[in-house]
């Protein structure tokens, strides 16, 4: 059956724009101006992308599947016990759908890559406030509960993510029409350093990670006696805070293509394995978000805060808004120019002289 349809052709590193390539990945490009329909194509032939579309793709409806058992089960708008695990589940759906379509339609044009990593980027920020909305409401420990970190935890999380978005789609360009516009996209953050876009991205990822995982790194490394909340649900705290190490690890030294470049273009290559190790750590965090949930409720609904639409669904839909605004900012430049309207004005409003 496919052997009827066209597949499109893929092409070597050198054959493609270099903002298209990826480090010590020789082979399987796609066409830098691919069509949207040779785009989704492209998932049904071997290129460098086909793993890392569906590695985030089926994992989607994984989620989306515990998402709606927890809505059709558990009673959960009724329930505002459960609103958090809704917020984590929403954004565990988001990220890897924005990833995997970001992954899809990449190769359109060198404006579309910048702008399909962008979403990207805001989905993973959007993540990290579901995990800090969950970890608030169910794994923070006993004697943390009600501090003053607990008080601003959240708004803080969602303060981080606006900056981690910035920084992140900043690590890209640059800032929007200071340093790049419609006709110049040269990568500013490199033009000074070649690592400094890697760097600055590695650091609006691992910054929102860190500060939403104190309460379970306290918990399960430094907190003793009582109040630290030793629960069954540690081994699994413990599981999914190496794997996102190893994910970590895997995003910032390209191993092992870097060890032989050429050999891991199709499979095996660490984008992939950064996509399979994050997706694993997901699904063990959200394996330990609501073990605690469930061990925890009595003594947390006697003695938490609250939990409201505001520090839940509020954060969430806050955090999606401010995202989406910096997102336009900073995607705004590819696609205006003063310069190309005022010429489009002038061939609309004088079609006579157009037409001579
Ligand atoms: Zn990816």
């Amino acid at each position: 059956m496919l052997s009827l349809i066209k597949l499109p052709r893929v092409f070597t590193i050198n054959q493609v724009p270099k903002v298209f390539h990826e480090d010590s990945i020789i082979s399987g490009y796609r066409h830098p101006r691919s069509s949207a329909t040779d785009c989704i194509l492209s998932l049904f032939q071997l290129t460098n992308e086909t793993l890392n579309i569906w590695t985030h793709f089926l994992p989607t409806w994984y989620f989306l599947y515990k998402l709606l058992m927890v809505v059709l089960m558990q009673d959960a708008w009724h329930d505002a016990f459960t609103w958090p695990l809704l917020v984590f589940l929403v954004s565990a759906c988001v990220y890897p759908l924005a990833s995997s379509c970001a992954h899809t339609f990449s190769t359109m044009s060198t404006r579309a890559r910048h702008v399909c990593f962008f979403f990207d980027y805001g989905a993973l920020s959007f993540y990290s406030l579901g995990s800090a909305i969950t970890y608030s409401a169910y794994v923070i420990p006993d004697k943390w509960v009600n501090s003053t970190f607990h008080l601003y935890y959240i708004p803080i999380a969602v303060v981080n993510t606006v900056i981690c978005t910035a920084l992140a789609c900043y690590s890209r360009l640059g800032l929007p029409f200071l340093q790049y516009n419609h006709n110049i996209m040269k990568r500013f953050p490199e033009c000074h350093s070649p690592k400094l876009g890697k760097m600055l991205r590695i650091l609006a990822f691992a910054y929102p990670y860190l500060f939403d995982n104190i309460p379970v790194f306290y918990r399960i490394f430094m907190c003793t006696g009582e109040g630290c909340t030793d629960n069954e649900t540690n081994p699994l705290h413990y599981r999914h805070t190496a794997l996102a190490f190893l994910t970590a690890f895997l995003f910032a030294t390209h191993l092992p293509e870097r060890l032989a470049p050429g050999c891991f273009d199709y499979i095996g290559h660490s984008h992939q394995l950064f996509h399979v190790c994050a997706i694993i750590g997901t699904h063990f965090q959200m394996q330990a978000i609501e073990l605690d949930m469930a061990v925890r409720r009595q003594w947390l609904q006697a003695h938490g805060p609250p939990i409201t639409f505001a520090n839940t669904l509020g954060a969430a839909l806050l955090c999606v808004c401010l995202s989406l605004c910096v997102i336009y900012t900073f995607s705004l430049p590819l696609y205006w120019s003063p310069a190309r309207k005022s010429k489009r004005g002038r061939r609309t409003k004088t079609p006579a002289k157009v037409s001579n």
